[in-house]
């Protein structure tokens, strides 16, 4: 497409309610009037509406367990909120078809739950074929409201579109079977002059099964969609005002930070500034797209520009923290001067599909965190059978972030100042020092976080 073209993707706060689509329509609309005449419309991704992925997985988790009645009842709740919110944006016919095409994918849903239910069994497959139901539902609302307020806008269904690996929860995309269908599915849409609008995070295999691509994907989606289309820039729309000092609800007054490397949002968005899923730098960079993080309750501010050029002002962009995550020590006592102790024990990680955040090393014992922890049970037993293993959860990882750390060595020092006294668990670089990591206590992050943002977002020089 053009440098002139945008994706243009919702989160969930901002397509929480009628009033907050209603904004989304009219920045939409802003956005497309802006651009030079006779330029391609944008494309929009959204999330499902708020808190609606948390209420579908408690409907998994509640078939899982066999509550058939519960889960079923959830899912009428949750028809019931799109109900009112597709009768507030809607009128006459185009109102009635929306209500009925809501209502049969809700209840195909509902039959879906209480035959899981019965069985106890939710498998991943049948997880993301719940779970996708949000982002299904959204995008057909919004893609109604569009129409209701004359924007030619066309509901996309995204698994037409974004073909991923089976790997059902965390699917990842097959970028170039995805780009010959995006250009097949929405180039032709959007050279029309219409809009296409999509759900993000979900995706199909290439047989046509529903996956997803992990909590958060909205954002990847919108990218992958972005660097298929060879997009100008990639606008992530949400509840704050762009990349933060910080996590805001874990620190007062985070400021916004103008500007980002792609590495830096990439660092920040991996340590936890959940404002960003982690992948969705990768498209991004890819085809050298800028990304910008905006909020959709004030769309004239001017949000986080991220692009491939270094950031210019101060040594640091920000400060990340990722809570409740588990430090796992193994020791061997042959480590010692032994080779191949490391590749048989992250052979056990990957064994389990779990990732590993954060590793240190010392002579004869490795310490790695954990985010996902589902599988720690069966990685602890397997690494027991060759080292000596103990876990400890409700730890945290807490990231200095700054393309420019390195050029200023008294940075560390400053840092380690600030959380004196906070006892430190685990403590590293990366060679791409970028970063630094603490892993300290869950009950410290607070106190960490702060005292850190203190010293170098709040104190007069940095
Ligand atoms: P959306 O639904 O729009 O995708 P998310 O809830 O996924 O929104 O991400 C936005 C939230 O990310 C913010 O409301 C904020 O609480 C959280 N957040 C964590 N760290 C940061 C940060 N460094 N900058 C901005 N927001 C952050
Ligand atoms: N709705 C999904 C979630 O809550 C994806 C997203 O919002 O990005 O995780
Ligand atoms: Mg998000």
């Amino acid at each position: 497409m053009s440098a002139d073209s945008v994706v243009m993707k919702f989160g969930g706060t901002s397509v929480a309610d009628a009033d907050a689509m209603t904004r989304v329509v009219n920045i939409v609309r802003r956005q497309w009037e802006s651009q030079p005449k006779g330029s391609k419309p944008p494309v929009v991704v959204v999330s499902a509406l708020s808190r609606v992925t948390d209420g579908l997985i408690r409907a998994a988790d509640l078939a899982r367990a066999g509550d058939a009645e519960k889960s079923a009842a959830l899912i009428v709740e949750l028809l019931e909120r799109h109900l009112v919110i597709a009768r507030n944006l809607t009128t006459s016919q185009r109102a009635e078809q929306l209500a009925k095409a809501l209502t049969s994918q809700f209840a195909e849903l509902g039959g879906r739950v209480v035959a899981m239910a019965a069985a106890k069994q939710v498998t991943a497959a049948n997880h993301d074929l719940i779970v996708a139901t949000g982002e299904l539902a959204s995008s057909r609302i919004v893609a109604a409201a569009f129409q209701e307020r004359n924007l030619p806008a066309v509901w996309v269904d995204s698994r037409q579109v974004l073909v991923t690996d089976n790997e059902h929860t965390l699917a990842a995309p097959d970028m170039d079977a995805t780009c010959g269908r995006a250009r097949e599915v929405l180039a032709p849409i959007v050279a029309r002059g219409e809009i296409p609008i999509l759900g993000g995070f979900i995706a199909a295999t290439n047989a046509g099964l529903t996956t997803t691509l992990g909590r958060g994907g909205s954002d990847y989606s919108a990218a992958i969609f972005g660097a298929c289309l060879d997009v100008g820039e990639i606008q992530i729309w949400t509840d704050v005002d762009g990349m933060l000092t910080a996590d805001p609800r874990v620190v007062p007054s985070p400021q916004v930070v103008p500007h980002l490397s792609f590495e830096e949002a990439s660092e920040l968005a991996y340590f936890g500034a959940k404002v960003l899923h982690p992948a969705t730098i990768v498209p991004a960079v890819s085809k050298n797209i800028p990304v910008r993080i905006l909020n959709s309750r004030q769309p004239s501010n001017p949000g986080t520009l991220i692009t491939s050029e270094a950031r210019k002002n101060g040594h640091l962009a920000a400060l990340a923290c990722k809570r409740d995550v588990t430090v796992v020590d193994i020791t061997s006592t042959r480590m010692f001067g032994a080779h191949g102790f490391l590749r048989r024990l992250f052979e056990v990680f990957e064994r389990f599909k779990t990732a590993v955040d954060v590793v240190t090393t010392s002579e004869v014992s490795v310490s790695v965190t954990v985010d996902d922890a589902r599988r720690l049970e069966d990685i602890v037993r397997e690494l027991s059978a060759f080292s000596e293993v103990s876990t400890e959860g409700q730890m945290a990882i807490v990231s200095v972030v700054g393309d420019r750390l390195h050029d200023d060595p008294g940075v560390f020092a400053r840092a380690i100042v600030a959380i004196e006294g906070i006892p430190l668990r685990l403590v590293s670089q990366a060679s791409s020092r970028r970063t630094f990591t603490f892993v300290l206590h869950d009950a410290h992050v607070t106190d960490a976080m702060t005292r850190l943002h203190t010293a170098f977002f709040e104190a007069p020089v940095r």
